[in-house]
């Protein structure tokens, strides 16, 4: 075991799922951990491909819910670290993606620990591949977005009649209890009913799934097929659709 003075911590983006979707970066790093953090979208298999000494601790998050107070991983970390090791906490994703990035970061610098950090696919990117879809399509959305459908309790929530615009393709994370909501407030600001919407589950793992429907129809689309996170909602407003009704439902928009 390489050990040293002062340890070294990376958050490292473990991809979306599949192992093969890890970068070789991250792949070095889980590698030559000595401890491995990791949680509950974190797939067994790339946890797996630590070394047999490493010692691995499920810190199982939810979205919402924490099995681990942010507090005490980053306390753990920073205590490992100083002790020398080489201490991997993995995010599924990017990190910098809704990953609570922040707080390890400045635990770790009010430390005086190296920090460092691996960025993944984050889901957003992965579900679009998968559906042959791209995040940005030229002369119809010029802008992309990645928003999340939930706020911190106490936050107030994205002000999404921003979003309303032309031109705009959005990813939605951690918003399937949101739906309605994000569908009603789009309306609201002008979006047509019609807007594409691609729904995403599980992208890139073996009981991935894409449901096609449009603005108009998300809530009760994602009622009727018993939608489950993880899953990326994208809501497209194509320069196409630029002047249609948002209360109207014009049909299944075809690109
Ligand atoms: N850092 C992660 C996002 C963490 S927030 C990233 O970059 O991807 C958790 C949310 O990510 C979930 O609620 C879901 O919206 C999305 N997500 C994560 N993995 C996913 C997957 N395999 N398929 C679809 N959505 C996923």
């Amino acid at each position: 075991m390489m050990t040293r003075k002062t340890g070294h911590i990376a958050l490292v983006g473990a991809g979306p799922g599949a192992r093969d979707l890890l970068t070789l970066r991250a792949l070095n790093r889980i590698q030559s951990a000595d401890l491995v953090l990791f949680d509950r979208l974190v797939d067994p298999d790339i946890v797996e491909l630590a070394r047999d000494g490493a010692e691995r601790i499920y810190v199982g998050k939810e979205v919402g819910r924490c099995a681990w107070p942010q507090g005490r991983i980053d306390r753990l970390i920073v205590a490992k670290a100083k002790l020398g090791l080489r201490v991997v906490r993995l995010k599924s994703g990017d990190p910098s993606v809704f990953g609570r990035a922040c707080e390890e970061i400045t635990a770790a610098r009010a430390a005086g620990i190296e920090i460092e950090i691996v960025p993944g696919v984050t889901a957003a990117s992965a579900a679009a591949a998968s559906i042959a879809r791209p995040l940005t399509e030229r002369g119809e959305t010029d802008s992309f977005v990645l928003t999340t459908g939930t706020a911190r309790p106490g936050d107030a929530a994205p002000d999404r009649a921003r979003l309303a615009h032309p031109g705009t393709s959005m990813a939605f994370y951690m918003a399937v209890q949101r739906a309605g909501e994000v569908q009603a407030d789009l309306l609201a600001a002008g979006a047509p009913a019609a807007c594409p919407v691609d729904i995403v589950e599980r992208a890139s793992t073996p009981t991935e799934r894409h449901i096609a429907t449009t603005l108009g129809q998300l809530a009760e689309t994602i009622a009727t097929q018993g939608v489950t996170n993880p899953a990326i909602l994208f809501i497209r407003y194509p320069k196409s659709l630029a002047g249609a009704l948002s209360d109207t439902p014009r049909g299944i928009f075809a690109a």
